[in-house]
């Protein structure tokens, strides 16, 4: 890497006469100040005096910054110069910064960045900034930027290729007893109704009732038998949790946000109020007048809270592995062109189990849990299904996945064959939950701490209108056609209500 950096330093008097004891300065600063080893060096190149302001022109090749070497180029200044000559530095700013460096692979299409104009030839890259701050340089943006425009790179590559997908294991096949879609079908008897709003539902007693057998059979076959305990945690989610966990940069796009408003005082809502009561309509300019920025979203998952819930603790040996759930938080995405039926909505059900303890505890939980989840699926349910490692976001982006033959960390899918989308083979399963271990990634983020273990954590997404339409795809509506070990939780549906 090449960085060159242009930089003037303000003197509180004019520095012409001292140009001498200024350049003796700047070959101190060349030979001891900014050369701690042949790696770590930095080069003022160039110095220019004009009145009170001294240009330097720093150029470095390797780990030492010349940006990092601001200040000690300033304190220098003011030790030699200050007594002597009675002259102190007033400011400094940065007006150019060039960065070059090479890219593993040369970009597909032009990239760009926030904050600097980039050029590229083949593999190198120009990053050129102008006028930069001095808390942009401490804040370590400089860093980030190339971090970013690499990964930016790299996705371009990815971008199009199919995700990492291997099976671990399938069930036998299963005859299905239909294949309806089953979202069309409790339409039309009315056991769903589709809204108010873009993939939300209204769920009537017997839809609600397959919902809440769905909730019943995982606490109480899964979670429970496990040592689960229930948390209850907020819908609404402030940014700083997803900056914690790297949803906000990996998922800006799918969240629900959430305003406060600006004030409840009547006085400031009196004219919103007068022109509802005028107009039967929702003035949206006069609304929002009164209204904050977002600064939170709707729950897009339950971890990222419970995480933040045990922020800086120290957990007890003998609560490890701390095993807990909620399943109170409704999930909410904006799933835009995706949304189909009850299995791709806005607005979803989930219960969210959390684990976290060391690498041996979460592995031996894993297995458990695969046990139990197998028992639901395979005895309860009499599904069709199977499970395979896929890649998480946040693994594709980091590059980790796919590379260790040992799957201590990972995502398992869970997927069901849906009779209504077609063959076994040609059809696209649908994925009802999941199950990870994701190493110390949130414990990092979180900074949770054991009194003597070291921490993992991992998290399972069940997702109760996932699992309700992968066992009704298969299974249909009518409750005497469903398995003996389903009907042990739900034999007979509601009445529901009678529309003429
Ligand atoms: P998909 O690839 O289907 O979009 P995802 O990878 O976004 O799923 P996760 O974030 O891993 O899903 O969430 C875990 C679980 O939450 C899923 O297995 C599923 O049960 C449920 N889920 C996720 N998105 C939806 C949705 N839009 N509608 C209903 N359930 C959902
Ligand atoms: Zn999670
Ligand atoms: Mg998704």
């Amino acid at each position: 890497m090449k960085f060159d950096l242009q930089a003037s330093f303000t003197f509180s008097g004019d520095i012409t006469a001292i140009k001498k004891e200024i350049e003796r300065c700047v070959s101190t600063l060349n030979e001891n100040v900014l050369k701690k080893d042949d790696d770590h060096k930095a080069k003022i190149e160039r110095a220019a005096i004009e009145g009170n302001k001294l240009c330097l022109s720093i150029y470095s090749e390797g780990v030492f910054r010349p940006h990092n070497a601001l200040l000690q180029i300033k304190n220098f200044f003011v030790k030699e110069l200050g007594l002597k000559h009675h002259v102190g530095v007033r400011g400094v700013t940065v007006d150019h910064y060039s960065i070059v460096f090479d890219l593993e692979k040369e970009p597909l299409h032009p990239v760009s960045i926030p904050f600097a104009e980039v050029k590229t030839q083949g593999k190198q890259v120009t990053m050129s900034l102008s006028e930069v701050s001095d808390e942009f340089l401490q804040k370590n943006y400089i860093d980030r930027m190339i971090n970013r425009l690499k990964e930016k790179v790299e996705n371009q590559y990815y971008e199009g290729k199919a995700e990492f997908w291997k099976l671990i294991w399938e069930s036998d096949e299963i005859k299905p007893v239909w294949s309806s879609d089953p979202t069309e079908e409790m339409v039309k008897l009315d056991w769903l109704k589709q809204g108010p709003t873009k993939g939300k539902w209204f769920y009537r007693p017997q839809a609600a009732a397959v919902l809440k057998t769905m909730e019943k059979i995982a606490i109480e076959e899964v979670l429970k038998p496990l040592g689960f305990q229930e948390v209850i945690e907020s819908h609404i989610k402030p940014f700083d949790i997803w900056l914690k966990t790297g949803h906000m940069e990996g998922m800006p796009g799918e969240f629900y946000y959430v305003v406060e408003p600006k004030t409840r005082d009547p006085k400031d809502w009196e004219h919103f109020v007068d022109l509802t009561k005028i107009t039967k309509e929702v003035n949206i300019a006069e609304l929002t007048k009164n209204l904050s920025p977002p600064s939170a979203g709707i729950c897009y998952a339950q971890c990222p809270m419970i995480y933040w819930s045990f922020k800086g603790k120290t957990i007890a040996e003998r609560s490890l592995p701390v095993l807990v759930y909620d399943k109170t938080a409704v999930s909410c995405r904006y799933e835009s062109g995706g949304r189909h039926g009850i299995e791709r909505v806005d607005e979803f059900h989930r219960i969210e189990p959390v684990y976290i303890g060391t690498r041996e505890q979460l592995l031996i939980l894993r297995e458990k849990l695969l046990e139990r989840y197998k028992f639901v699926f395979n005895d309860i349910f009499e599904l069709e299904w199977r499970m395979a490692w896929v890649t998480p976001w946040y693994m594709q982006q980091a590059g980790k996945f796919g590379e260790s033959k040992e799957q201590d960390t990972g995502t398992i899918d869970f997927e069901a064959y849906m009779p209504y989308r077609g063959t076994r083979k040609d059809s696209e399963w649908l994925e009802f939950q999941n199950l990870s271990i994701l190493g110390d990634k949130y414990i990092q983020a979180f900074t949770i701490k054991a009194q003597k273990s070291e921490l993992w954590s991992g998290c399972s997404g069940i997702g109760l209108e996932r699992w309700a339409i992968a066992f009704l795809a298969q299974k249909g509506l009518n409750p005497e056609h469903w398995p003996k070990g389903f009907r042990k939780y739900l034999d007979k549906l509601p009445e529901g209500i009678q529309f003429l």
